[in-house]
């Protein structure tokens, strides 16, 4: 009898973004999946057995692009006059504190958990190390950065120049990476915010430690035309030129793309990611050509200010949004089948984490990030197709199971790494302080 950490019985599963087999057994060992093989030709003996009666497991959702800092922001964004940047986010996060990023890292901890949110990336935020603490707890696989720009006229307590901004990274980098299932990514806020010389120290000291280097890029179309005022060429083309594009490098949004600048993603390797709700504001991206040229974007939900931190939301707003936009004009109903978007929310979204081939499948040698979801609930079945089903009609109340690195975060609920009640005490109590209750 082979022996193994985790044992998942008669399950139906969803080993990668198209592929559904009945009855299979999941043997974890050491973090990975030893192997998915037919319920009942092998035998184990297992530290933990979990039923798969009734459930779908399927590989974690990847959020590639989230906000922690702007947490306690929900509600506050929605219907903001623009630009929602120096009216709304600026003044909010240069006000944080380490009480707020705290909370803020335990309730989008606990909402990523119940949404089947197995690995995240944060976009950049402050108080870092507050945040790098609750979440090293959680057990949830985090890439976490520390918000950097070094534009004129910044909010005092945020204010710093080229080389404090690049220090602040360097020390979470010490204090974090490598710790747990936590890596941090050197950040530059957005283009237009970054000076030369903090966009070269940036992407130099990332590159001397091989870790990643992200930006939010070509969002919105005034920023596009302010680096192409500034610098006499699109952003893209002004990262090339400085050296920074590589495969080590995150293009958060990359909505407004040139041929040009489509080319050097490609030709770079460059990962990028999309979030459909919030985006929805501001541009809507060619995804199809980009497919097309073998650029898989991962989702991100851009933080719980821009419609909360579930993924299946996300998938379902770009899906309609693809159809309106690319399949209805071109008669094409199958622009952005839902195979496509279960690629990218996997396989985009493994690439942005720093984990190609390691994350994003249910399959012999990947890290064990697994969800269930309850197949049970009337909503679900009967169905004729249960990965149609799964993008269709699931939701993040439907999630019963989160498995990350081997480690079992929640079980039929109950959350494991976290005290549910005590958060969500404390986030009733902030906003009764906040005058909302
Ligand atoms: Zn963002």
């Amino acid at each position: 009898m082979e022996t193994c950490n985790l044992l998942i019985k008669n399950a139906i599963v969803m080993t990668d973004y198209e592929t559904i087999q009945n009855g299979m057994d999941i043997a974890v060992a050491d973090g990975k999946v030893l192997e998915v093989v037919k319920t009942g030709s092998r035998e184990y003996q297992a530290d933990k057995v979990i039923s798969g009666e009734g459930k779908l497991f399927m590989p974690g959702l990847i959020d590639s692009h989230m906000h922690t800092g702007q947490q306690l922001l929900k509600g506050l964004v929605l219907d903001a006059k623009p630009i929602i940047w120096t009216r709304v986010m600026l003044p909010f996060e240069s006000t944080l504190t380490t009480e707020k990023m705290k909370l803020s890292a335990r309730v989008a901890a606990l909402e990523m958990i119940k949404s089947g949110t197995t690995a995240f990336i944060d976009a950049g935020s402050y108080h870092m190390d507050a945040a790098a603490e609750v979440y090293a707890k959680t057990g949830l696989r985090g890439r976490l950065s520390y918000s950097t720009m070094d534009e004129e006229g910044l909010p005092e307590s945020i204010a710093m120049d080229a080389k404090q901004a690049v220090q602040e990274t360097d020390s979470l980098y010490e204090n974090w990476n490598g710790k747990g299932n936590l890596k941090v990514y050197y950040s530059l806020r957005a283009l237009n915010s970054c000076s030369d010389e903090l966009t070269e120290l940036a992407a130099a000291h990332a590159k001397e430690r091989n870790a990643m280097l992200q930006a939010h890029m070509n969002e919105y179309q005034g920023e596009v035309d302010g680096i192409i005022k500034r610098e006499g060429m699109r952003p893209y083309e002004y990262l090339e030129k400085m050296d920074v594009l590589s495969s080590r490098f995150l293009g958060a949004h990359s909505l407004i793309l040139s041929e040009e600048e489509k080319v050097l993603i490609k030709e770079h390797g460059v990962k990028i990611c999309h979030c459909p709700f919030s985006n929805c504001g501001k541009a809507v991206p060619d995804t199809p050509d980009y497919v097309e040229r073998g650029i898989i974007p991962g989702f991100g939900t851009d933080g719980a200010a821009h419609g909360g931190l579930s993924l299946w939301n996300e998938m379902r707003i770009f899906r309609s949004l693809m159809n309106i936009y690319h399949g209805v004009p071109n008669r094409n109903p199958k622009v952005m089948p839902a195979e496509l978007l279960f690629r990218m929310v996997f396989e985009g979204g493994a690439a942005a984490i720093d984990e190609v081939g390691a994350c994003g499948r249910i399959e012999a040698g990947y890290k064990a990030d697994m969800i269930s979801v309850n197949l049970d609930a009337g909503r679900l079945i009967p169905s004729g197709n249960l990965l149609h089903t799964m993008f269709e009609c699931a939701e993040s109340g439907d999630v019963r199971d989160m498995i990350v690195g081997g480690e079992v975060l929640m079980e039929d609920r109950v959350v494991k790494t976290l005290d549910e009640e005590r958060i969500r005490f404390e986030a009733l109590e902030y906003m009764k302080k906040e005058g909302v209750l």
